[in-house]
């Protein structure tokens, strides 16, 4: 693990890896993942089940996709509306590794095992963070924090 990145993703759930995701494909940015559980698969705090926005909007393949269905039930205590729309069920661990290989392959650092344990504050904001990694501790600092506006377009 470097000591310095441009941006560093606290979590390795669905959204940070999308994010880290699309930064890694989109910028030359260094980027590194931190996440807590020894295994992104060790997220099990979703269903996996979507639709069609998210599977192609997000460029998912169908080896992260367990099933798939022509209608959707939404459920609430007290009524349940069908609809014909696609729906899926995504295999999620198996999504979370296949998104943090997508990081890895784009450049970007997958570090498991990591947990972030607090915010370093610098004029006022949060540039970096500090982390305990496996019984370690340091400080990330994103690189960009001084060299570059935060306006910077990536
Ligand atoms: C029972 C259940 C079923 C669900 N089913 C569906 C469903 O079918 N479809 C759907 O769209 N949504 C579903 N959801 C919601 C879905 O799980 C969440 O919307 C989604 O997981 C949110 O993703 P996230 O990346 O924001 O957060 P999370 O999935 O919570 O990921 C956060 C990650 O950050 C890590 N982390 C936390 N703190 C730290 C730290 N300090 N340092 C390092 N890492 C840290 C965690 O270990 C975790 O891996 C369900 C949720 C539950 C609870």
């Amino acid at each position: 693990m470097q000591e310095t990145y441009d941006a560093v993703v606290a979590g390795g759930g669905p959204s940070g890896l999308q994010f880290a995701r699309e930064l890694t494909r989109r910028s030359a940015f260094s980027v590194a993942v931190l996440e807590a559980h020894d295994e992104l698969s060790d997220n099990d705090k979703s269903t996996g089940g979507t639709f069609d926005q998210v599977v192609e909007g997000y460029d998912i393949p169908d080896s992260v996709v367990m099933a798939e269905s022509s209608g959707v039930v939404f459920e609430g205590p007290s009524t349940a509306e069908h609809l014909e729309i696609p729906g899926y069920v995504l295999d999620f661990p198996n999504f979370l590794e296949f998104l943090g290989t997508e990081v890895e392959d784009a450049g970007g650092e997958v570090h498991t095992g990591v947990r972030v344990t607090e915010p370093v504050y610098e004029r006022g904001a949060s540039p970096a963070s500090a982390v305990a990694p496996t019984g370690q501790s340091g400080r990330y600092r994103p690189t960009s924090w001084s060299t570059r506006p935060a306006t910077r377009p990536y």
